[in-house]
């Protein structure tokens, strides 16, 4: 029997496989406050089980699946990058962000990108696989463990800003958001889970449906469909007024604002004309405008934008009313910043 994999499992589908297998439904309960309040998954420690019916679940279940494979602590000790690796020698990254009032996973959702933007590396291959639900809340899970063995402390919020892109997975990363904010499971608040994509039409408007009530950041990164198309290859398929009117959808639907994420590159996309664009095209909404200066991602020619031309920018959204922070991505010098999770190591590999 091929196993199940216990951090894919909602509540409702764990219920239904223990019942399926005449296991009492109470041992649900067993098994997940082990699992999500103990931080324990070795069947052997799970004391008030009795040996027949362990025997019995370690037929069923696989619990940690993922091989970490290293560990990098920024010199900050604010930013903790995690690298998983497959069997097959595929791997992916999750960072921890530190902040004195809570601590972020940045989760991936798929190993590579189908959405190969200019400026990020996690796409520069395109996709090599979506990840599963499983894999989604094992990294939370696991980084949660270490976390609280480390310092006591809890994750608290959650960002899809890994490698990936989350829409294009969908069916795993709504069944990872369950999992992820049930109560009796990870138990993570919805307001405290964000997801950013570079913008499906369909899946906004089947997001906001689901009634998760979780944030939604989108990746602009241009006032117009002409020069997003030149950062965005996916906008081409993806017209940014018909993107507009699904994000407008999403916000009265779920009473959230949007988040506009923009990466600032210097001379592309940085200059008074963008930001007095920007400003337009956004006059008529209630957001945030998250600036994020680009991150130098090796091997691509770009350039970060000076500090003049982000003042500049900054100053003119300012003018415009429109509210905006700039993130100077933490996590640098170990490569964890936005954009600079990469396939590390699988060049060998010889992929396609
Ligand atoms: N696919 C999703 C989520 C992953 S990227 C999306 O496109 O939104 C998360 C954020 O990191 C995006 O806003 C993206 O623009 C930003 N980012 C990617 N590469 C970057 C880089 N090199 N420098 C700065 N920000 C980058």
């Amino acid at each position: 029997m091929t196993k199940h994999l216990f951090f894919g499992l909602t509540l409702q589908a764990l219920q239904d496989l223990l019942e399926s297998l005449q296991i009492k439904k109470f041992v649900a309960s067993q098994l997940t406050q082990w699992v999500y309040e103990k931080n324990v998954t070795d069947l052997n420690l799970m004391s008030n089980l009795s040996k027949d019916l362990r025997a019995k679940l370690s037929d069923i279940f696989n619990f940690e699946t993922l091989r970490l494979e290293t560990k990098e602590v920024s010199k900050d000790e604010q930013t903790v990058k995690y690298l998983w690796r497959f069997e097959d020698g595929l791997a992916f990254e999750s960072v921890l962000i530190l902040a004195p009032d809570r601590q972020t996973v940045c989760v991936s959702s798929q190993i590579g990108c189908p959405a190969r933007c200019a400026f990020c590396a996690s796409g520069k291959k395109g996709l090599f696989r979506h990840l599963t639900a499983h894999e989604i809340v094992e990294q939370v899970w696991r980084i949660h463990r270490d976390l609280q063995q480390q310092s006591g402390q809890s994750v608290t919020n959650i960002v899809f800003m890994g490698m990936g892109e989350p829409l294009e997975n969908y069916e795993a990363v709504t069944t990872a958001i369950r999992i992820l904010t049930d109560p009796s499971l990870m138990g993570l608040s919805k307001r405290r889970l964000t997801l950013s994509t570079v913008g499906i039409e369909d899946k906004i408007y089947r997001l906001a449906d689901e009634g998760f009530g979780i944030g939604l950041a989108f990746s602009l990164h241009a006032p117009n469909q002409k020069l997003r198309e030149k950062i965005i290859p996916y906008a081409r398929k993806y017209p940014l007024d018909d993107l507009l009117k699904a994000l407008r959808y999403y916000s009265q639907t779920t009473k959230k604002d949007i988040t506009f994420e923009y990466t600032l590159i210097r001379d592309w996309n940085d200059q008074p004309e963008h930001a007095l664009e920007l400003a337009e095209l956004l006059s008529s909404w209630q957001c945030t405008v998250n600036l994020i200066p680009y991150n130098p991602v090796e091997g691509l020619m770009l350039k970060i934008p000076s500090t003049k031309n982000i003042e500049t920018f900054r100053r003119i959204l300012t003018q415009a009313g429109i509210h905006h922070t700039c993130r100077y991505t933490k996590g640098r010098d170990i490569a964890a910043a936005c954009g600079q999770l990469a396939l590390k190591n699988t060049e060998q590999l010889n992929l396609q």
